[in-house]
């Protein structure tokens, strides 16, 4: 595909993307904007560049190799780098060196290295990282599951809003497979809730995704993580 039709493609795709928070946000009777999360996992620079033009300004990768490299590529954009995928404590200080928001952060053991990580990258600045606390919504015995269970998160949030180059953002989920997605994210709303009881500030609710983002934003999504819907199809896993 020539880079104008993959240009007008993805333009298309977003604008349905748009047009679908829009007609959510107003089901909801929000009058809030709902931030989108462009995620570009597998899809190469070229695609992230285009994007970058057609006015996207935040973008998701989940492995920190490929993220670390595009990146560093797309340096000149300016976009809001998020990391949203699983984190080994070992990588934590690394994806911190180019993530402006960490959303992924499901265990104390993180906390440590990340904010290392954040106060190593700049040291002229003040800038800090900006970091999610990702609540499982699966049964607590389900396999492969990731997330804190919602009884973590007051502990975990707490050591978050304690390291000194790291704010809490807020809360992350992704739906379980397979189920009703929507009694999931009635459940991260109360978990959302509980937990700007303690942190007023920590109003992010980052949740839904290409099929089930209305779902999300009739539970008071504040964010939207979309992948597949504006790119397409994924290339397969190698
Ligand atoms: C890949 C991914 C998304 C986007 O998923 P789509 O179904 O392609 O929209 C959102 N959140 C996370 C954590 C992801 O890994």
């Amino acid at each position: 595909m020539s880079p104008t039709d993959r240009r007008q493609e993805l333009a298309t795709n977003l604008g349905a993307v748009r047009e679908r928070i829009a007609r959510a946000v107003e089901d909801a009777g929000r009058d809030d904007e709902v931030g989108l999360v462009v995620v570009t996992k597998y899809f190469p620079e070229s695609d992230v560049r285009l994007l970058a033009d057609l006015g996207v300004t935040d973008v998701g990768e989940n492995r920190h190799q490929e993220a670390s490299a595009k990146a560093a590529a797309c340096a000149d954009l300016g976009l809001r780098w998020h990391f949203v995928g699983g984190l080994q404590s070992n990588k934590a200080s690394a994806v911190a060196s180019y993530a402006d928001v960490v959303e992924s952060v499901d265990r104390v053991k993180l906390v440590g290295p990340l904010d290392r990580g954040a106060a190593e990258r700049d040291p002229e600045s003040e800038r800090v990282l900006e970091v999610l606390v990702q609540v499982s919504l699966d049964p607590p015995d389900a396999a492969g599951r990731a997330g804190a269970e919602p009884a973590e998160v007051p502990a975990l949030a707490e050591a978050v809003a304690a390291a000194p180059h790291l704010r809490l953002g807020g809360v992350m989920a992704v739906a379980p497979l397979g189920a009703d997605p929507g009694p999931a994210f009635a459940r991260l709303a109360d978990v959302a809730a509980a937990l700007r009881a303690s942190h007023p500030d920590a109003r992010t609710i980052s949740a839904g995704m290409s099929g089930d983002l209305e779902a999300a934003i009739s539970h008071g999504a504040t964010h939207v993580r979309v992948g597949s819907a504006v790119l397409g199809m994924r290339p397969r896993i190698k």
